[in-house]
């Protein structure tokens, strides 16, 4: 697999400090998971969190903080659940298999060719996490966030001004980023997404399908 986009580096950063909200942090650590260059960004910060801790108290860092953190992606669910709640038409058996232990609501469709299915989290934090699958050839409309959007491919390809993105590619969406991705005409695409705040449509269209697409 070969990744091109990461995320922003103030994004591992709370991650690597336990900053991000469930959502947030099951989207990043997917990537982490197949991505060594993301695994070591997050290590650096580690050491450096550590130095930071040695030199005000002494007090070391445990030689186990990293496995400790990826132990904790393992097992994003506080509580035990249910190995799988079924149906999950979305989700093939060659998915991650952090995935693979979530659980998940119900499938519905947002708009022609694009399905979404809710991922079931136990902390109430600001994002919602859910896949997201739209059929081949599917031209979203432009659109902005009120808030921020974390988009992990994990099957298929889109492309949207800041690039092509493929299994293992993150994207990362705000109020500054207005796009209009193009799903890959090969094959559907299937991403995991944490979104907070709501999408902004643009144009006339947009805003006539606006008050119909909820994500
Ligand atoms: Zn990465």
């Amino acid at each position: 697999m070969t990744i091109n986009h990461h995320p922003p580096e103030d994004l591992l950063a709370d991650f690597a400090a336990g900053r991000l909200d469930e959502a947030d942090r099951l989207v990043v650590g997917v990537h982490a998971a197949q991505c060594p260059r993301c695994r070591r960004f997050i290590a650096a910060i580690e050491q450096l969190a550590g130095a930071a801790l040695e030199q005000a108290a002494p007090v070391t860092m445990a030689d186990d903080a990293f496995a400790t953190i990826m132990a904790a992606i393992d097992e994003p669910e506080a509580a035990p659940v249910p190995a799988l709640s079924r149906p999950v038409p979305l989700l093939d058996d060659d998915l991650p298999e952090i995935l693979l232990r979530c659980r998940f609501g119900k499938s519905r469709r947002v708009a022609p060719g694009v399905k979404m299915q809710p991922i079931v989290l136990p902390g109430a934090g600001q994002s919602r996490a859910f896949l997201l699958w739209s059929a081949p050839g599917t031209r979203m409309l432009e659109h902005s966030h009120t808030g921020t959007e974390l988009t992990l491919v994990l099957k298929g390809s889109f492309s949207h001004q800041g690039g092509d993105f493929r299994p293992g590619d993150f994207d990362f969406g705000d109020g500054e980023v207005d796009h209009q991705p193009i799903v890959g005409n090969d094959m559907p695409c299937l991403c995991l997404v944490a979104m907070s705040g709501d999408l902004q449509m643009r144009g006339w269209l947009g805003r006539l399908i606006s008050p119909f697409v909820r994500l």
